[in-house]
């Protein structure tokens, strides 16, 4: 269609990796105009784990709407938006035992980390936040001065300000637990790192290249946090909401953040949604103090509830996650050691995993055959050189072992072309650079 390159800013950036018009989704699959069918190991980005248009959630938010349910009212209180705190209470904080109040902020993820950020900032009258090389929480200033990419961060136009970054879970090998650098920077009062009010954290980093941060680190990130009286707020927006196998991507690793950003899958149906998730204590907020037109969407209130009593209400679809995501493992680890020469590796945790190419080039020739073949997956990482498997959680056994197999046969076919596959700057000496 001509309109898009007449029209459309030229900003654009997923429709150049899939450059056809979808006009139909269900499920796992994405349907263009010509009615050709196409498998979504892309998700949304993550916003899709229930799948496209999950029908109880369509049902529940037809019925809403036919009856005139309010659909904005600022933040005033509505009867969508009390079940939905009453559904989320019952079925994800009281099982696990957790103990937070819950703030709607403007519908995007990078709401969430603005109104994350800005709560700690006030709460310990401290300006500095510590966030992680390749990490990334939003395109908002606030919210960029804590993401890694060069390319995001480049397009800002103003100098970004109020954050330092430490290196992430592998940045300086396996064998180095950088917390303890942490440590030693903010027991140092000369370290040059202003004591920060807050440490912002993925437990697996999506858009930095599916990185896993251990449980052990993670512990050890917040006893640092706990020891110098700096708040934790872990960034659940991408690996939140089952991803990992488990609601919160933290929850078995026995951290207990002080904040939590949430969006993306929230809502259960890609209808925009984020949540703050405050430690009583710290929700010193004065009323209006942090605002927005479109705080809590009431559409997504509805959807968001059905998402949470269908999927969440006992631990199958946990199980479930769990069972899938070992599958996808054990796929990934044989396609890497039988095509990867020695240089591929897979990464992640869950249903969230990659393979890591080492060169951008050669992962976007792999995912544009995917796509030729049907299947719609991304690449992410600072050189886009990891494959992204971020299926839909619902996902049949029979749409994952196809979607896999599409890609072990692009893998299969491109590497089949390179003389040999390269060994770009990701390494140097024998320490692997986690990008
Ligand atoms: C996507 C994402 C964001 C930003 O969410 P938007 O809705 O795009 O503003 C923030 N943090 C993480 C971890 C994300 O994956």
């Amino acid at each position: 269609m001509k309109i898009f390159d007449e029209i459309e800013s030229e900003v654009q950036s997923y429709a150049r990796s899939f450059p056809r018009v979808f006009n139909r989704a269900q499920a796992e699959f994405l349907y263009d105009e010509d009615g050709t069918e196409y498998l979504d190991f892309l998700a949304g980005a993550g916003t899709l784990n229930y799948g496209h248009n999950h029908p109880l959630f369509k049902k529940a938010l037809l019925e809403y709407i036919e009856a005139d349910g309010i659909t904005h009212g600022l933040d005033m209180h509505t009867r969508a938006k009390g079940e939905f705190l009453e559904s989320f209470n019952e079925h994800i904080l009281k099982p696990r035992d957790l103990d937070y109040v819950m703030q709607f902020t403007g519908p995007t993820g990078t709401n969430a980390v603005e109104a994350a950020m800005k709560l700690a900032r006030n709460v310990t009258g401290r300006e500095n936040i510590i966030s992680f090389t390749n990490g990334f929480h939003g395109v908002s200033l606030g919210a960029l001065a804590a993401t890694g990419n060069s390319h995001h961060r480049g397009a800002a136009g103003v100098s970004l300000g109020g954050t330092s970054r430490m290196p992430f879970d592998g940045y300086l090998g396996e064998d180095v637990d950088t917390t303890a650098y942490l440590d030693k920077v903010l027991s140092d009062s000369s370290s040059g790192i202003d004591k920060p009010a807050a440490v912002v954290v993925e437990t697996v980093q999506g858009e930095g290249g599916i990185n896993a941060a251990s449980a052990e680190w993670l512990r050890n990130l917040q006893a640092v946090c706990k020891a110098h009286d700096v708040l934790l707020i872990v960034d659940d927006i991408q690996a939140g909401c089952g991803r990992t196998g488990t609601f919160f991507s933290f929850e078995e690793f026995g951290i207990k953040p002080d904040i939590i950003t949430l969006s993306k899958s929230l809502s259960g149906y890609g209808l925009p949604f984020a949540l703050v998730l405050i430690r009583p204590d710290l929700d010193q907020w004065k009323p209006g103090e942090h605002n927005g037109t479109f705080r809590g969407n009431n559409l997504a209130f509805v959807t968001a509830k059905a998402a949470i009593e269908h999927f969440w209400a006992d631990d199958a679809f946990s199980k479930d996650i769990k069972r899938k995501g070992d599958y996808i493992a054990e796929r990934l680890e044989n396609i890497v050691n039988q095509y990867g020469e020695g240089h591929f590796s897979t990464r992640g945790r869950g249903m969230f995993r990659g393979i890591n190419c080492v060169n951008g080039e050669l992962a976007g020739k792999i995912t544009r055959k995917a796509f030729q073949n049907g299947l719609i997956i991304e690449t992410s990482g600072a050189d886009d050189q990891v494959i992204k498997f971020l299926c839909p959680l619902i996902i049949s056994d029979e749409s994952l072992k196809r979607g896999i197999d599409i890609v072990e046969q692009a893998i299969k076919e491109v590497c089949a072309k390179e003389d040999t596959i390269p060994e770009d700057n990701c390494y140097f000496d024998d320490v692997r650079i986690a990008v």
